[in-house]
C-alpha cells in the first residue's frame, strides 16, 4: 500500500490521473474488507480516506467486537450461538424492520468472519466481564478496533492496495446508473480518480450537526458525536441526490448518555455512562424525567441518549451515592464528589434546593426489598408520578457523586438501499451498473432500527467483502 503526498508524485509512483479498477471510497472496516477481497481477485484497487492518516479507519477505531453466530468450537467465544438466535435477536431489536433475505445472508456469512478476519490478520480474545456480557454472542479484537485495522491496512498494503490519506471524496460522477470518476481533495488540489467499480463505505452523516439539526433542531449543538468528525454523509448524500433508493429512518440516529464532559468528537467508549440505574437522573431544573430502573442497563442504555435530548440544554446529571460508586464502569472522567447532596448540586451548577427536594421526594417512596443489580429486583418506588422499577435505594450514604449527561450520537439510520450482491439500487428498484455499497452506509438495509451490540462490524464485513469481490468481477469483465 502506497501512501502518496500528493497526486502524480514520482516519488511513491503513484498517479492519481491513471485509471483504477476499483476505487472504494471510505477507510474503516467495511472499506478495508472491500478493498482486500477486490485485491485478492487481482484488480487494482485505491482506498481514499478522508481522515488523514493517524485517524484512518473512522469508527472502526472505536469498537471492540463484532457479532457473529458460531457453533461454540471457538476458544474465544462461549456457547454455540445459532444463526436462528441470531436471527431471532435481530428481529427482537429491529421490531421486524429489517430486509429479510439481506439479514439472513449477513447472519449466514457471519459464520464465516472469525476465520476471514482471522486470515487477514485480525486477532481475537476471550471477553473480558463488563457490563454488556456478550461473550456467547461476541467476538472481542485484541487491541480493540484500531489494532482489528492496522492488521487489515497491513494486509491490504501486502496485497498492493493503494491507500491515499486525507483524500475526501467531494464529488462523484455518475452517469444512468454507472459509476465513472470520483472527484477528490488531496494537498489544496481536486483530483478526479476514474474507476471500472466504485464501492463506497463511508459511514453515515453522525459528525454533520448541520444535517442532524435538519430533524433535531438547535438540539443537535449540544450533542456530542462519540466517533470519527470525518464521518459528514457527503458520499450518502450525492449517492442519494444521483437517484440512489433510501433506506432507514433519516430522522433516526443511535444516541446513549455520555459524560457530559467528553470532547465534541471521537470521546469513544470511555466516555460512556452505565452509572443511570444505580441512582437518579434529574435535568437541568433538578427534576427526574423517566424511570432510570425500567429494565436491564444493556437493554435500555439506548434510550437515554434521546431522552437527554428532549431535556432542556440537552443535558442531565446521573446522581448516586457511595454504596453504587463501584458497581459500573466508570467514565474516564472522575465522578463530581460531594459529602451533601447541596453540596452535589452547587458543584454541578443545579438549584441546591431543587435536587434536595427531588432526591428528599425520591428517598421517601423507595419501598423495602433485596437490591441485585444483575437482575430485575424487587427494589423500586410507590407513589411517584416517574416510577424507578427496579434498583431503587435510598441516596442517602455520602460521600454522594454526580456526573453530568449529553446526548452521544453513536450513527445514523439512513443509508443507501442495496441488493444481495452489495449493488445499490435506484429508486425504481434496478441494480446499478457498477456500485457498490458496505458497513453502516448501508446498514440500515438489516438494522432498520434498534441496535445490537456488535452488528456494526458485522454488517461491513460481510457486505464489504461481497462489495469488493462483486466489483472486481466487474472491473475484470
Ligand atoms: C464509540 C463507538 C463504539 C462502537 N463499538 C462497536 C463495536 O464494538 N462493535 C460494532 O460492531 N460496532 C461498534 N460501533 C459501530 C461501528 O463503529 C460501525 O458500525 C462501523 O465502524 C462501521 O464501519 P464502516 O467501515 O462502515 O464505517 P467507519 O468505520 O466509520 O468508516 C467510515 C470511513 O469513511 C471515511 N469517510 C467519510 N466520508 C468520506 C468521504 N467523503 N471521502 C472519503 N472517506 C470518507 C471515514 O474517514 C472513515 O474512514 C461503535 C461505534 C462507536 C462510535
Amino acid at each position: 500500500m502506497r501512501v502518496p503526498d500528493s497526486e502524480n508524485d514520482m516519488t511513491t509512483g503513484v498517479d492519481l490521473s491513471e485509471p483504477f479498477d476499483v476505487v472504494v471510497a471510505g477507510g474503516g472496516n467495511a472499506a478495508l474488507c472491500a478493498a482486500i477481497s477486490a485485491a485478492r481477485a487481482n484488480v487494482r484497487v485505491v482506498v481514499l480516506e478522508g481522515a488523514p492518516a493517524f485517524y484512518r479507519g473512522g469508527n472502526t477505531r472505536h469498537t471492540r467486537n463484532l457479532r457473529c453466530a458460531h457453533d461454540g468450537s471457538a476458544p474465544t467465544m462461549t456457547g454455540p450461538y445459532e444463526e436462528d438466535e441470531f436471527l431471532e435477536d435481530l428481529h427482537r431489536v429491529t421490531s421486524g424492520q429489517t430486509n429479510e433475505a439481506l439479514a439472513k445472508l449477513t447472519i449466514a456469512r457471519s459464520t464465516e468472519l472469525l476465520g476471514w478476519m482471522g486470515g487477514q490478520g485480525v486477532r481475537f480474545q476471550p471477553p473480558l466481564g463488563g457490563t454488556l456480557s456478550l461473550g456467547k454472542t461476541n467476538a472481542f479484537f485484541l487491541g480493540g478496533g484500531r489494532g482489528a485495522l492496522n492488521a487489515l491496512y497491513r494486509q491490504a498494503e501486502a496485497l498492493g492496495v493503494t491507500a491515499i490519506y486525507a483524500a475526501p471524496v467531494v464529488g462523484l460522477t455518475i452517469e444512468n446508473g454507472f459509476f465513472v470518476s470520483a472527484t477528490v481533495k488531496h494537498e489544496g488540489r481536486v483530483h478526479t480518480v476514474r474507476g471500472k467499480a466504485l464501492v463506497a463505505a463511508c459511514g453515515g452523516f453522525e459528525s454533520n450537526i448541520e444535517w442532524l439539526k435538519e430533524y433535531w433542531g438547535a438540539a443537535a449543538d449540544n450533542f456530542l458525536i462519540r466517533g470519527t468528525p470525518y464521518n459528514r454523509g457527503e458520499v450518502l448524500r450525492m449517492l442519494l441526490d444521483a437517484g440512489i433508493a433510501p433506506v432507514g429512518d433519516p430522522t433516526q440516529c443511535h444516541a446513549v448518555a455520555i459524560d457530559a464532559r467528553a470532547p465534541k468528537f471521537d470521546g469513544g467508549i470511555a466516555t460512556r455512562l452505565d452509572s443511570v440505574v444505580f441512582g437518579i437522573v434529574v435535568n437541568a431544573e433538578g427534576k427526574r424525567f423517566y424511570d432510570e430502573g425500567e429494565d436491564t442497563w444493556p437493554k435500555r442504555y439506548a434510550i437515554w441518549g434521546r431522552l437527554i435530548a428532549q431535556q432542556p440544554g440537552q443535558i442531565a446529571y446521573s446522581i448516586i451515592d457511595s454504596r453504587s460508586i463501584r458497581l459500573f464502569m466508570p467514565s474516564i472522567f472522575p465522578a463530581v464528589e460531594a459529602t451533601s447532596i447541596g453540596e452535589l448540586a452547587a458543584k454541578l451548577g443545579l438549584d441546591p434546593a431543587a435536587l434536595e427536594a427531588t432526591v428528599s421526594e425520591f428517598n421517601a417512596a423507595v419501598q423495602p426489598g433485596t437490591f441485585d443489580h444483575t437482575v430485575l429486583d424487587d427494589c423500586r418506588t410507590e407513589g411517584l408520578a416517574i416510577p424507578k422499577s427496579h434498583w431503587a435505594r435510598r441516596i442517602e450514604e455520602p460521600p454522594f457523586y454526580g456526573y453530568p449527561l449529553r446526548p452521544g450520537i453513536t450513527f445514523t439510520y439512513l443509508g443507501v438501499r442495496v441488493n444481495e450482491q452489495a449493488r445499490m439500487l435506484l429508486k425504481d428498484g434496478r441494480p446499478t451498473g457498477n456500485m457498490y455499497a458496505a458497513g453502516e452506509i448501508m446498514a440500515g438495509n438489516v438494522l432498520g432500527k434498534g441496535y445490537l451490540a456488535g452488528i456494526g462490524m458485522t454488517i461491513g464485513a460481510v457486505f464489504g467483502r461481497i462489495a469488493g469481490e462483486g466489483a472486481a468481477v466487474h472491473a475484470r469483465n
